[in-house]
């Protein structure tokens, strides 16, 4: 099991929905290794954080959805 997999196994046991948010199609997809960081600028010190994300893409309308990887871990 990659950590994708780990990922959508743990949103699926905090009861998340991820269905489709703009279309509710149920079908998401996930690319292998669909990560990406996301810099944040704090902006009072200017110090960036990368933000490691996975996303996810609606197969029916194409809307892209990105989670938190170590949050959607906890
Ligand atoms: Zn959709």
């Amino acid at each position: 099991m990659d950590l994708q997999d780990k990922i959508i196994e743990r949103l699926l046991d905090k009861k998340a929905d991820l269905s489709c948010p703009i279309c509710r199609a149920s079908q998401v997809i996930t690319r292998q290794n669909s990560f990406v960081d996301i810099p944040i600028k704090d902006q009072q010190d200017g110090e960036v954080t990368n933000i490691r994300c996975m996303y996810m893409t609606c197969s029916k309308c194409g809307y892209i959805s990105l989670f938190d990887a170590k949050v959607a871990l906890s």
